[in-house]
């Protein structure tokens, strides 16, 4: 687990750069020292749709049985946990050059 490299000069992401990616759905990235674009692989996709809604689904239909809690407050526990989650995200995720 790291923050990804490039793949030609193997310069480090920064994780803002990488977040910022995933939060506009998953633009390529260009390296900052020698421009090479990366975009995100096909598998971290998946990565991230699982360990989104995944959970999302999960947890939300057991606090749903089990203690009988408002949607809207199920809503906010998920939105909450979503943002503690995308914190990892540029962590978990592989980009690869385009050529
Ligand atoms: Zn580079």
């Amino acid at each position: 687990m790291g923050l990804q490299n490039c793949e030609i000069c193997k310069s480090q992401f920064k994780w803002s750069k990488i977040y910022k990616s995933l939060c506009a759905a998953y633009r390529p990235i260009q390296c900052s020292q020698c421009e090479l674009n990366h975009r995100i692989t096909f598998s971290s996709r998946i990565l991230l749709a699982l360990l989104t809604v995944l959970p999302i689904m999960i947890f939300g239909s057991y606090f749903l049985n089990k203690w009988s809690l408002s949607i809207s407050y199920i809503a906010l526990i998920m939105i909450i946990y979503g943002m503690f989650l995308s914190v990892f995200f540029p962590y978990l995720v592989k980009y690869s050059s385009d050529n």
